[in-house]
């Protein structure tokens, strides 16, 4: 049994029963029979149960976003705004599966002999979806919805700090008329996680850190699974000296301290040109201090607690190394008292790349914002990680956001905009933020694997 606690109460929320080795054993032999009939049936029956899916979590979205702010901490408003963002998911899984997945006729030569070349798109099978809780439903559906659609089982595993959201996810799925087999929540923790990895599944698709991340490929290449891989990050954020400073400041404020900071894309450091800094990070700090911190149900709440207790102590040491090392705390910077996991909305200056804060993840409402003194500065510093997976810049001028960015080894650039994901966009990421795609077009080839097919008529 494991115990489901709220992160702002540290009450008890449920216990649940964990997935053993044969219960597991059990689960995958029940997909791996079920999964050839699920790929049998007409596209558009499972196009129908997804549609469906989606017309529930509608339906009941007030329920469901209350379960998630309830087990991960997440602002109402902002449970409210993920699930509100599925229906654009859906709807672009819906609208682009059939021709993600159509056969291809590359050649047809009239001969003799007549030859005609195709590719077929075939579904890799079982796929194990290990998640993250950060945002159940978007991480989530990144894989099974494009999973399920193109005729794959999927053994799904929320993170252990979302499992009620995921056995609300896969209710839904079930009621939409995907079958129980072809659909499995896991429950259970990391160790759920590495047992799953030792079923007969065919992909691995998993979301979290880098170090989970790194043991979950080398056990898949033990067996050369196929994995795909959505890790952390260290997102940069430039600030030009032609920008307006408010606006800025704000949209800024919003892409570090959304769901307090706890975003695989969030803004984990910023670098401003020097021209500016002043009137930057008083706007920032402004912005910032103005943050309303506390129970995640209000619905004044713009940052609620964090989803795991440990992150407290690593924010806390990145403060603490950072100040140590001269610089300077202008906000927050310390967990809050009483119960629940909150930790300040925290803003220190005079920072550089000596400092665990500026090279390592914080995933939590916690920024630095160091100077820089040109663009070719800003670049070096933003590649300056062991990561890649987003970068903004922040200018009145196109071409030089453009300029910049295209320097940028990140998977994802945005000029103006930050802490934003489309589903008509790959989701991809460089060097140690993650390996393969989701999302667009090439996210949903993801789940398939293609047969070439060489047809001669005699
Ligand atoms: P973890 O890496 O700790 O866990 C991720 C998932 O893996 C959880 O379901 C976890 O289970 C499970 N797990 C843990 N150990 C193992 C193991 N040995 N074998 C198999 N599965 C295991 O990450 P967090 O949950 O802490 O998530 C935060 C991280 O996720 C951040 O680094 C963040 O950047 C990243 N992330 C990336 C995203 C992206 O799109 N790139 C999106 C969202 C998050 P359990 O939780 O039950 O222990």
């Amino acid at each position: 049994m494991f115990k489901v606690i709220n992160p702002a109460t540290e009450e008890l929320l449920a216990q649940l029963a964990e997935h053993d080795r044969d219960t597991l054993a059990r689960s995958t032999a029940a997909a791996r029979a079920a999964q050839p009939g699920w790929a049998c049936t007409a596209l558009a029956e499972r196009l129908t149960a997804v549609r469906r899916f989606g017309e529930l979590l509608q339906a009941r979205r007030e329920q469901l976003a209350r379960t998630l702010t309830a087990e991960v901490g997440k602002p109402i408003r902002q449970s409210r705004n993920e699930l509100a963002a599925m229906q654009g998911r859906i709807a672009f899984f819906l609208e682009h599966t059939e021709a993600a997945i159509g056969d291809e006729i590359v050649l047809q030569s009239p001969g003799p002999p007549r030859l005609e070349e195709r590719i077929r798109y075939e579904p890799l099978g079982i796929v194990a979806n290990i998640s993250a809780w950060n945002y159940p439903y978007f991480v989530g559906s990144n894989v099974f919805l494009p999973a399920l659609l193109t005729g794959n089982a999927v053994l799904y595993k929320p993170s252990e700090h979302a499992t009620l959201t995921g056995l609300a996810i896969a209710e839904l799925l079930h009621e939409g008329g995907v079958p129980r087999e072809i659909f499995q929540p896991v429950v259970g923790n990391g160790a759920a996680g590495r047992l799953l990895l030792e079923q007969d599944v065919d992909a691995v698709c998993f979301t979290g850190s880098y170090a989970t991340g790194k043991r979950v490929a080398e056990a898949a290449a033990a067996r050369l699974l196929r994995v795909q891989l959505e890790l952390g990050g260290k997102d940069p954020a430039y600030v030009c000296d032609d920008v307006e400073v408010a606006a800025a400041a704000a949209a800024l404020v919003e892409g570090a301290f959304y769901n307090a900071g706890q975003s695989c894309c969030a803004v984990e450091r910023i670098y401003v040109h020097r021209r500016i800094a002043d009137p930057f990070v008083k706007a920032f700090v402004e912005h910032a201090g103005a943050l309303v911190v506390g129970d995640p149900l209000d619905e004044r709440t713009d940052v609620g607690p964090l989803a795991r207790r440990a992150q407290l102590e690593v924010l806390e040491a990145q403060v603490a190394d950072a100040v140590s090392r001269g610089a300077r705390l202008e906000l927050g910077g310390t967990r809050r008292t009483g119960a629940g996991y909150f930790f300040q909305p925290t803003v220190l200056t005079r920072v550089d790349h000596r400092m665990a804060l500026m090279r390592e993840e914080s995933f939590g409402p916690i920024i630095g914002i160091q100077e820089v003194a040109e663009d070719e500065e800003a670049v070096a510093l933003m590649n300056d990680t062991e990561y890649g997976l987003t970068a903004a810049v922040y200018t009145n001028d196109r071409s030089r956001a453009e300029r910049i960015l295209a320097r940028v080894n990140a998977g994802s650039a945005y000029w103006n905009c930050c802490d934003r994901v489309s589903p008509r966009l790959p989701w991809s990421a460089r060097k140690h933020s993650g390996l393969g795609t989701t999302l667009s077009v090439a996210g949903i080839r993801t789940f398939v694997q293609p047969k070439a097919w060489h047809l001669t008529a005699l």
